[in-house]
């Protein structure tokens, strides 16, 4: 890669994290400063393939934006160009004059960014495509990943999202774009491997956003600025190079601005459909524009979607569950004899004594456990390689939040904060097998288990978590999952997520996390023609899964 275009694929890693980060602490991340950068496009194919016209696909991806605040937004009439787009709502629930807009669409599990987005974008789930998360551990590595840090601060994988496409080397299966094998552009989205090209911020835009953002927190203030700034200076270099080398005949322009304020705005959901309505709709026109302008816009097919949703919660260390401190989950590890690996996204070689290992995803938290009859002294290293014992390593873990929850054992301050306790019977990386839930005595097979205690609130339960914890890479989801009280239904002070301090999270199995906008408009079509040719292509109930199939359908099918 030339150096330029290194450098600024480096920014724009940090900008992403490095914004999260800076409006939480005020402090940018030391490599900003350092910055220098030029460009806002780089190639990933040469030759790149040629173009080839009508049917496009032209996909609005919105980083944790529900299927309700969509449709707010949408009926709300504020958000102009969403509004044209669709037009007005013609009586049957989802359609619109020029859209229809899919019911009751699941994400899959962790509902949580990067494991959503690679899922969404392969059409396979979290136990076949290796992503699990915002982080994980990949215990046959015995590595730590942290794309996007949860209980870790580092933001080393953050960076290689971008310069060294991180996410097309750990993502297992084959990509929307390596399937639909037409020229194909990518604005911001962490996974773009077999794209022909992706955008990111220029270096103009990046010193403005940064300078900005230095200020806001300076003077004790939150805006949405910030976040706007990053979403426009993507689309900005996305509609240059449209500018320059005409659309794609698959385009997909991914939001992460709207998710990253959201997690920090006062008051939520209110705050993120005002930012829907103004960023997003603006720079949803502005892209409009520019194919209207070229004549693209006749035969393009406008698909949105999201990862997630959002759900608020206190921002206080209560109901934080962090990766460090006496009062915090890796505290009952330690209680119950375990070596717990420092909460860092690299350890040093005389620190790598870890028998045990959590990786956060906001409602859920990964708990990885080591064979320790290998390792039993301090300063010897397990071989992860091996799965763990059910009797020795894994119940004793799964029993430890078993009594902290119930009794505040140990931890009093984890007392309360715990819905559910998820194990399975260990087998080696490769095999692993469904996980069943803890009844307080034994695991019990999750369908037996909800049958006697229904729980209509976690949406479609068993089979989601299945596709987190069957298939060749699910030993990626960890020996124990813990699933916090979360849901949307509860008060919010009984409310917690694994992660540090935020105004909202996600991540749980409840309808306010999972349910997602899988809208398909075409710009002047018939809504009613469009149900159909969803229906045709995905059936009536489609999930987050089938999208890649839907796309890869409207790119077959000339529309009408
Ligand atoms: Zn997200």
């Amino acid at each position: 890669m030339k150096r330029g275009i290194k450098i600024l694929v480096v920014a724009v890693g940090l900008v992403i994290a490095g914004v999260a980060v800076l409006a939480l602490t005020g402090t940018p991340p030391s490599e900003l400063a350092e910055i220098l950068a030029q460009g806002g496009e780089k190639p990933l194919r040469d030759p790149m393939r040629a173009a080839r016209g009508a049917p496009r696909v032209l996909v609005f991806a919105l980083d944790g934006v529900g299927a309700d605040e969509l449709e707010a937004v949408i009926r709300s009439g504020r958000a102009r160009h969403l509004a044209a787009l669709v037009g007005p709502p013609a009586g049957e629930p989802g359609l619109y004059r020029h859209a229809y807009s899919a019911p009751g669409v699941l994400s899959i599990l962790p509902s949580t960014t990067y494991a959503a987005w690679t899922s969404l974008f392969t059409g396979e789930p979290a136990g076949r495509t290796g992503v699990p998360g915002n982080e994980w551990f990949a215990r046959e590595e015995d590595r730590f990943y942290a794309p996007a840090p949860v209980s870790v601060k580092e933001h080393g994988d953050a960076l290689k999202v971008y310069s060294d496409q991180l996410m097309g080397t750990v993502t297992r299966v084959p990509t929307l774009y390596e399937r639909a094998g037409v020229r194909s552009y990518v604005s911001l989205a962490a996974l773009h491997r077999g794209a022909d090209l992706v955008t990111i911020p220029d270096a103009r835009a990046l010193g403005k956003v940064l300078a900005g953002s230095v200020e806001e927190v300076a003077d004790g203030s939150i805006s949405d600025e910030l976040y706007a700034d990053l979403d426009m200076a993507g689309v900005e270099s996305l509609l240059e190079t449209i500018a320059e080398r005409g659309p794609a005949d698959l385009q997909v322009v991914y939001f992460p601005g709207v998710d990253l304020w959201t997690h920090v705005a006062p008051r939520p959901l209110q705050d993120e459909r005002r930012y829907v309505e103004t960023v997003v709709d603006s720079a949803v026109g502005a892209v409009l524009g520019a194919y209207r302008r070229r004549g693209a816009l006749e035969g393009t097919h406008v698909v949105i979607v999201a990862d997630h949703g959002h759900t608020p919660v206190l921002d206080d260390d209560r109901h934080s569950l962090g990766g460090e401190g006496a009062d915090e989950p890796p505290a009952v590890l330690r209680r119950a004899g375990f070596r717990v690996r420092p909460a860092h996204l690299e350890v040093d070689e005389d620190e790598a004594d870890h028998q045990a290992v959590l990786a956060y995803q906001g409602a859920f938290a990964y708990v990885y456990l080591a064979d320790r009859s290998g390792c039993p002294g301090e300063g010897s290293r397990c071989d992860w390689r091996r799965p763990p014992r059910l009797a020795e390593d894994v119940l004793p873990a799964v029993r430890a939040f078993d009594a902290a929850n119930r009794t505040g054992a140990g931890v009093p301050a984890l007392r309360g904060t715990l819905d559910l306790i998820f194990a399975r019977a260990p087998r080696p990386p490769g095999q692993a097998g469904p996980f069943e839930v803890w009844d307080g005595q034994k695991l019990v097979p999750i369908g037996e288990y909800l049958a006697a205690h229904p729980r209509p609130d976690l949406l479609e339960l068993e089979s989601r978590l299945r596709g987190l914890a069957v298939g060749p890479f699910s030993h990626h989801a960890g020996d124990v999952l813990l699933l916090a009280k979360s849901s949307s239904a509860l008060p919010i002070q009984d409310r917690h997520y694994f992660s540090g301090v935020y105004h909202s999270w996600h991540g749980s199995p409840t309808d306010q996390d999972s349910r997602i906008p899988l809208l398909v408009a075409l710009p002047g079509g018939d809504g009613r023609a469009l149900r159909e040719q969803v229906r045709r292509a995905v059936g009536e109930r489609p999930s987050q899964l089938d999208v890649t199939r839907l796309i890869l359908a409207l790119l077959r099918t000339p529309p009408h």
